[in-house]
């Protein structure tokens, strides 16, 4: 297992209760984390420079997991999988109607057509059969659209992504809504 952690040190107090995380949880030793400062790397250059190598989580900044949570994701057998959270008042797990028209999943519902990238795994089995040259994404290109850009491609392809719960805490909101 291979873990992206991606940071950016200029947020100190949206990231610390994740850096409580990444500090005190004692992960299986035979995985390999990566702490990404994005002023020095971009963030999807971190996330696509192992492509193919190990399964991988992508576990953004704000997200504040426990290391059971980790494990869960880590031993599910589904290729794709997301741990679900609120950004603003609403899941980040979406599902597409005959339209493309996105809504917000039911607490009940385990797939979704688009997730946010917070804290998901991907298996090295999906990508071993979805390589990096099929994403077609912009290298060097900023991060905000990220997210959807994947879930464009991942949808588009008729993949859906397996939605863990309860929610995690997503603390820049948390700290905004204290602000
Ligand atoms: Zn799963």
């Amino acid at each position: 297992m291979r873990i992206v952690h991606s940071f950016v040190d200029s947020e100190a107090a949206v990231e610390a209760p994740t850096w409580e995380v990444r500090r005190s949880a004692v992960f299986p030793l035979d995985w390999i984390i990566e702490d990404v400062d994005c002023a020095q790397t971009p963030y999807e250059t971190a996330f696509f420079r192992h492509w193919g190598e190990d399964d991988l989580i992508n576990w953004e900044r704000d997200l504040v997991p426990t290391l059971d949570q980790f494990k869960i994701l880590a031993t599910c057998p589904e290729l794709l999988c997301a741990w679900d959270y609120i950004v603003g008042t609403h899941s980040i797990s979406r599902v597409a109607d005959v339209r493309n028209q996105y809504r917000s999943i039911a607490p009940e519902d385990g797939y979704a057509d688009a997730v946010g990238l917070g804290f998901v795994k991907i298996s090295q089995v999906f990508q071993t059969q979805w390589p990096r040259g099929a994403m077609s994404l912009r290298q060097g290109h900023p991060w905000a659209d990220f997210d959807g850009r994947l879930m464009t491609w991942t949808h588009a392809q008729g993949l859906r992504w397996h939605v863990h719960r309860p929610l995690i805490p997503h603390t820049k909101y948390s700290v905004l809504k204290e602000g």
